[in-house]
């Protein structure tokens, strides 16, 4: 297979490349594919290997914990405790098997998700394109180039219609490359190959077609083994914070555990015992499952975002997401349903109106007065219209079996509609217009222009279609019953009141426009486009606010959210459809891109956040809004699809591609990819965010006051010189056991009707604030004083079995109350529901019924050294045991942890 790399691909004519890699331009067949796949491989190298279970196992192992655990079964052996060492190892066992099980379901998680974020390919195969996973392009694969696609292998060059290729990824050199097919010397050097695509670099203009050569290990980039573009690895800030926070409690753990060590053993205790006992003190205080349990968290967080339609790339942004304060959306396909019918049009000084929604094309035209238009005999100018909106096209019109469908632009798509409800068959117009050329639609230009052979004609055609403003400027000329008249200043402001009547009620508007060229002309430049043209008409389509956008707009609003709707389209359209949705104050007059342009940073921002709208925008303007949004301290979500929204979508504090109508580039540069491309699904995603970190919180708010409960209990026992309260098997327990069956259902609490309610949590907020800090710090204290009351007042009588095996018991059952309890910060348990969260129900049922056995059946006596407990007994440990429960209840209502309430941001300083 090395061979394949030695060969000089660049070098050779196009038929000895076709030949070599046995294929042609039609593309592969299925069997062939089958066949090169097993011989190749897939065309991927996988940097972010996967995790087998074995490897978890003995990461489970290599916690300072087991060594800890390790060293107590040792010492237990030793002393010739074997109970206390069989404790110990099942412990470890236990607690390896369900931290392996655990961190193996989370990688599952993470990797299905990494499969959903999988770079696509578009290639030729059994004479049909199709849409297929990068890492299944072979040899001898024909793909098809266009502006936005990443390239998925090594490749010739068949084709090239003003193919431009950024190859930044291979050489670091940022300015596009052109590319030709034809063959070159041999000794050119890779950057100067420009018959030839590399794996990794993206098309940012232009389109064209490819032959695959070499795939995987065999490309250029292969060979270097760089990074793939998969979701990373990373940890989060979050997860790195807490791993720092989890060292640092584990290191004054075992300082403290020392301490108490030396405190025992100066008091007279068992040496052996005390021993053992410290080392279970430092085993409660670490909150070693800290880590795990974030993972864990996030993991099955993201996986339910996955199910409402949003695809987490990169971890870190879930922590960013809660504290989203902006979103910046696109206004078509994510407001909108990017559906387009014409049903307006006006050309030669006429109106007309188009019936039939959809892409269904049935439907009639008939002039605005209600005169109708007979069957195909329509006025040359609508005629021009049609073959124009026919001819500049790239979009095709399928009937499947669920109906009429536009593969391609949407807006291109309505316009083959158009035609085919005028008669005409959407096929025929590449048959009477040969294209020798094109300028393709970019959102900077706003229009696309093709040049034509037309059947039957000498001259060739140049067909223009835009926005209304640029076509205007170009023209000289206007198309009028048939005849070309001048375009003077009565005729520019008719087309301009057109056009505002159809943009205010919210349609988009293109316009076309024409112009002829000799026969020999071959290429189109823009100079030949951008003057002297004749104007011909315009399109009103009507693109469906999606409903579910309006909700969704509310929802923002009461969520603290600003949402700032940028478009493409014109200023009027964007406001109509701006104040459907329910964003915009009516009357409030949208800024354009040229007005951006004169802005300084923080009027933009104040803009941004009053008017809510940009209209006319380039890819540009947007990182412009995006960085002075976020100078004015903002966190902002923003959306993007094309190739030059990269730029913007990397530096939004969230990236947020579109799944279906995104490019590759804006996916691979998108921290988030909606597969639904909808917007009410970004604030499901902001939604899901809060509730992720405050079920982090609730989790790690549970565990430190647990083990900080316990720790007091223990260390505040040594210093009185009372017994011990608890034996080492109880306190592994109580830390293994009950801990673990309540934290992980806790990090599961559903989300509450009120996350969305809430302003957004303020940024760089540590999981761990003030408040949090005194919750902590307070119930511990509780925990504590409650254990050791119970325990003193049990020792009174005289049995320390007893006294033990209570402050066990009521250890275990303040989780039980606090697990509850743990679940609401802000707002009371019983208004969540309090049985709403059924693991929670289930974990803490599990320890009741482990607990029940610790202490009432003989094995659990000769284990634990404990013994039965009367139901006087039991009520007392209840009753003591629930106040963790009523305590947190009334700082709730007290407002104790509630975060001060940022005013809404109305006008921004
Ligand atoms: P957005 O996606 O924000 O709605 P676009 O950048 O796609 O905006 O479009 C901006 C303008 O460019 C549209 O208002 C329209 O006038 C014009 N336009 C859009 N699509 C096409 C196309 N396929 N051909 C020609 N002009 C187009
Ligand atoms: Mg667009």
């Amino acid at each position: 297979m090395k061979s394949e790399t030695i060969v000089q691909w660049h070098a050779l004519d196009k038929d000895q490349v076709l030949r070599l890699v046995a294929a042609d331009e039609g593309g592969l067949k299925d069997l062939q594919v089958q066949e090169r796949l097993r011989k190749h491989g897939p065309n991927e190298f996988k940097s972010v290997k996967s995790v087998s279970p074995l490897e978890l196992v003995f990461k489970q192992l290599k916690s300072p914990l087991i060594y800890l655990l390790a060293a107590a079964a040792a010492i237990s052996l030793v002393a010739g405790n074997l109970i206390d060492a069989a404790v110990v190892t099942v412990v470890v066992i236990l607690n390896t098997i369900l931290g392996t099980i655990q961190e193996w379901r989370a990688e599952r998680s993470l990797e299905a998700l990494r499969q959903l974020a999988a770079p696509k390919a578009k290639v030729r195969r059994n004479g049909r394109d199709n849409e297929i996973p990068a890492s299944e392009v072979v040899p001898g694969d024909v793909l098809i180039l266009e502006t936005g696609a990443r390239i998925a292998a090594d490749s010739r060059v068949l084709k090239s219609e003003e193919l431009q290729i950024n190859e930044s990824t291979l050489t670091g050199e940022s300015q596009p490359v052109f590319k030709h097919p034809g063959r070159h010397a041999e000794n050119q050097a890779l950057a100067d190959r420009d018959n030839m695509v590399w794996m990794s670099t993206a098309v940012t203009g232009g389109r064209g077609k490819a032959i695959v050569v070499s795939t995987g290990t065999n490309t250029v980039l292969g060979e270097i083994a760089e990074q793939v573009r998969t979701l990373e690895r990373d940890e989060t800030p979050l997860q790195r914070r807490l791993g720092e926070l989890a060292t640092k409690l584990g290191v004054a753990s075992v300082l403290l555990a020392a301490a108490l060590f030396v405190l025992g053993v100066l008091r007279g205790y068992d040496v052996v015992e005390m021993l053992l006992f410290s080392v279970a003190a430092a085993v409660a205080a670490i909150p070693e499952g800290l880590p795990a349990i974030v993972g864990i968290t996030l993991a099955l967080g993201v996986q339910r975002m996955a199910k409402r339609n949003a695809i987490v790339r990169r971890l870190p942004a879930v922590e960013t997401l809660g504290s989203t304060t902006v979103i910046c959306s696109d206004k078509t396909g994510t407001i909108t349903k990017n559906e387009m019918t014409v049903t307006e049009l006006w050309v030669g000084g006429k109106t007309y109106e188009v019936t039939g929604l959809g892409f269904d094309p049935t439907g009639e035209i008939h002039l605005q007065e209600g005169a109708e238009t007979s069957g195909p005999d329509y006025s040359p100018d609508l005629k021009m219209l049609l073959i124009i909106g026919g001819a500049a096209n790239n979009a095709r019109l399928i009937e499947r079996e669920n109906g009429w469908q536009v593969e391609g632009n949407p807006s291109e798509g309505a316009m083959l509609v158009l035609a085919a409800k005028a008669g005409y068959d959407p096929d025929l117009f590449r048959i009477s217009h040969r294209r020798k050329h094109e300028i393709p639609f970019s959102s900077e230009h706003k229009y696309m222009a093709v040049l034509n052979e037309v059947k039957g004609q000498a001259n060739s055609a140049i067909y223009v279609k835009g926005a209304p403003e640029h076509l205007i400027g170009f023209s000289t000329h206007m198309l009028e019953n048939g005849l070309t008249v001048e375009m003077d200043e009565s005729r520019r402001r008719m087309v301009e009141l057109v056009g505002d009547s159809f943009a205010r009620k919210g349609l988009r508007v293109i316009a076309a426009a024409l112009s002829e060229a000799g026969n020999d002309l071959e290429t189109l430049d823009r100079s030949k486009v951008e003057n002297g043209l004749t104007f011909v008409g315009l399109w009103g389509m009507v693109d469906p606010v999606r409903p579910e956008a309006i909700q969704a707009a509310k929802s923002a609003q009461e969520a603290g959210i600003r949402v700032v709707m940028i478009t493409g389209d014109n200023a009027v359209t964007a406001s109509t459809i701006a104040s459907e949705v329910g964003m915009a104050r009516s009357g409030v007059t949208p800024v354009t891109g040229p007005e951006i342009d004169n802005m300084s940073d923080e009027a933009l921002a104040r803009h941004a956040l009053e008017t809510g709208t940009f209209a006319r925008v380039s890819p540009a303007h947007k990182l412009r809004i995006l960085e002075a949004l976020k100078q004015s301290g903002e966190i902002v979500a923003m959306t993007g699809d094309g190739v030059n929204d990269a730029p913007a979508l990397k530096g939004a504090d969230i990236g947020i591609a579109m799944g279906r109508s995104g490019t590759e580039v804006a996916k691979e540069s998108a921290d988030i990819i909606l597969t639904d491309d909808n917007f009410r699904t970004i604030v499901n995603a902001v939604e899901e965010g809060r509730v992720i970190f405050g079920n982090l919180q609730r989790t790690i708010v549970f565990l430190i006051t647990t083990n900080l409960g316990e720790i007091m209990t223990l260390a505040t026992a040594l210093l009185l010189g009372l017994p011990l309260p608890m034996t080492a098997a109880m306190i592994l327990w109580i830390n293994l056991v009950t801990d673990g069956a309540c934290t992980v259902p806790i990090g599961l609490e559903p989300r509450h009707v009120d996350v969305l309610r809430r302003p957004p949590i303020p940024p760089g907020e540590g999981i761990l604030d003030r408040r949090q800090i005194l919750r902590i710090v307070l119930l511990a204290t509780l925990v504590g004083t409650g254990t050791l009351s119970l325990f003193v007042y049990y020792l009174d009588a005289g049995n320390v079995a007893k006294a033990q095996t209570v402050a066990f018991t009521v250890l275990a059952a303040f989780q039980w109350f606090y697990a509850f309890a743990a679940r609401t910060t802000q707002i009371s348990v019983f208004s969540a529901g309090l049985f709403s969260n059924r693991w929670i129900v289930l974990g803490v049922a599990s320890a009741i019924i482990l607990q029940l056995a610790a202490v009432h059946t003989t094995v659990g006596h000769t284990v634990f050294h404990t013994v039965s407990l009367t139901l006087g007994d039991w009520s007392l440990i209840i009753m003591v045991s629930s106040t963790i429960f009523i305590l947190d209840e009334v700082l709730k209502f007290l407002g104790v942890y509630r975060t001060a309430r940022k005013s809404m941001k109305a006008s921004p300083r």
